[in-house]
């Protein structure tokens, strides 16, 4: 079966790309490199280096499917550059389907956000919660879902959106490298390598059992099996959303902790203001994935999801 991975040589879509080539997938991974890495792409993978504004010179007949997950992916650059977005994530998306619509490739599994809940008006949040994005980001995410919702209504696409809480981790030897890291485990183990001196804590004055907020971290390889699920699950006509997380909090001092216990660095901090747009508790239900497609994480333990990507850390530096 052959399958197309947009965004394949960014974080995720190479954990997954690799997962699938696992599986025995045939993948060719679309990709403008703008935030992702040549040498992200797993070998095995075909590469094509495109925008999705292009996909329909790559979307053929051939694939049996696409998982999606080229995005522009960071809060702050969302709420300056909006049109990046709009664009990007939106009109890119939109290319995207009307390549498949023409090719006649009517699967896909699209890598959505809990962003698209907004400030969560109780927790565990569940996929009937309502969705009031607080960024761009958010916003082009969901409006990327009810693009599928429609094209599913209209023609005929079986679509799964796969809803991430706070990614964690490494697997198949990748992991995160942003080129500005703002994400608290990367930052937290650069401080363990001496790449920084310390890491700011954003708010310590929170609602929360320790006054730092409070996420869902589910690890990358939990997360890519849940894709091969989605995957199998995508029915013609249909539209799926599932959040994905564990379904337990850390909050910003156990995250550090357990990055303390796992290197052994001391990993000094300073309490600093609030970030903007930070809700307090962002926990997920993932009661639906859980029932409907019997996904289960393997590694809900934040010390293991700390462990791999400091492992991944240490193999670069
Ligand atoms: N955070 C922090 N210091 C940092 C980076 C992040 O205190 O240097 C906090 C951030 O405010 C949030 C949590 O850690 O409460 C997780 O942030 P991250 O950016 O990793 O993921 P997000 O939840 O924003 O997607």
């Amino acid at each position: 079966m052959k399958l197309l991975v947009t965004g394949g040589a960014g974080y995720v879509g190479s954990v997954v790309a690799a997962q699938l080539l696992e599986a025995g997938y045939e993948v060719t991974v679309l990709d403008n490199l703008s935030t992702g890495h040549r040498d992200a792409v797993p070998a095995g993978a075909d590469f094509v280096a495109a925008d999705l504004a292009d996909s329909a010179t790559v979307v053929t007949a051939d694939f049996d499917g696409v998982l999606h997950f080229a995005a522009k992916s960071l809060v702050g650059e969302s709420q300056q550059r909006p049109e990046l977005y709009w664009r990007n994530n939106v009109c890119g998306s939109l290319a995207l389907l009307d390549a498949m619509r023409k090719a006649a490739v009517r699967r896909i599994v699209f890598s959505s956000t809990a962003a698209t809940y907004g400030e969560p008006e109780s927790v565990p949040i569940d996929e009937t919660a309502s969705t009031a994005p607080t960024n761009t980001y958010g916003h082009s995410k969901l409006a990327v879902d009810r693009m599928l919702g429609g094209e599913a209504l209209a023609h005929g696409l079986g679509a799964v959106s796969l809803r991430y809480f706070n990614v964690a981790g490494a697997h198949h030897g990748f992991g995160e490298r942003h080129a500005v890291e703002t994400h608290l485990i990367p930052i937290a183990l650069q401080v363990a390598t001496g790449e920084r001196d310390k890491l700011v804590v954003h708010g310590e004055d929170w609602p929360t059992p320790d006054g730092t907020c409070v996420r869902d971290y589910i690890h990358v390889a939990d997360l890519a099996r849940a894709h091969l699920l989605a995957l199998d699950a995508c029915q013609p006509w249909s539209h799926r959303i599932y959040n994905l997380g564990n379904g337990a909090g850390f909050s910003v001092h156990e995250v550090v902790e357990a990055a303390r216990r796992v290197t052994g660095h001391p990993i000094p901090v300073e309490v600093g203001p609030r970030r903007p747009g930070d809700p307090a508790v962002l926990v997920a239900s993932s009661e639906r994935i859980r029932a409907e497609l019997e996904w289960e994480p393997a590694h809900p333990e934040i010390d293991v999801m700390v462990a791999d990507a400091w492992q991944f850390t240490r193999s670069r530096t």
